[in-house]
C-alpha cells in the first residue's frame, strides 16, 4: 500500500539524488532546483509503521477440541476458546 504527499526535498548538487519514495510531479522548483515541492508517493509501510503490528512474541494459546475421537483420543481440532468443541464433535456426543 501506498500513500501520496506533497515533500520539499532540498537537493545540494553533491550527492546523488534520493527521495524516499517515488516521484509523480515536481510542484515548484527554485531557480537552481536546490530545493524542490514534490508530489511524493511512499510506501506505507516504511513510511507510517512505526511500530509493528505483532505481539512481541506473545502470540495467543492455540486451543484444542475437548472432545474425544471415535478411538477415544484427545480431538487435535483447533477452537477459538478454550473449552470449545468443533464441529465434529458438539456436546450431546459425550454422552457416550
Ligand atoms: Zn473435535
Amino acid at each position: 500500500m501506498s500513500l501520496v504527499r506533497v515533500e520539499t526535498i532540498t537537493y545540494d548538487g553533491t550527492e546523488p539524488f534520493e527521495v524516499p519514495g517515488e516521484v509523480l510531479a515536481v510542484l515548484h522548483t527554485n531557480h537552481n532546483q536546490s530545493r524542490m515541492t514534490v508530489l511524493l508517493r511512499v510506501d506505507v509501510d516504511q513510511a507510517v509503521l512505526a511500530d509493528p503490528v505483532e505481539d512481541d512474541g506473545k502470540a495467543e494459546d492455540t486451543h484444542y477440541c475437548i472432545g474425544m475421537k471415535g478411538d477415544g483420543s484427545r480431538c487435535t481440532r483447533e477452537v477459538d476458546d478454550v473449552g470449545d468443541r468443533c464441529w465434529q464433535h458438539p456436546e450431546e456426543d459425550d454422552a457416550e
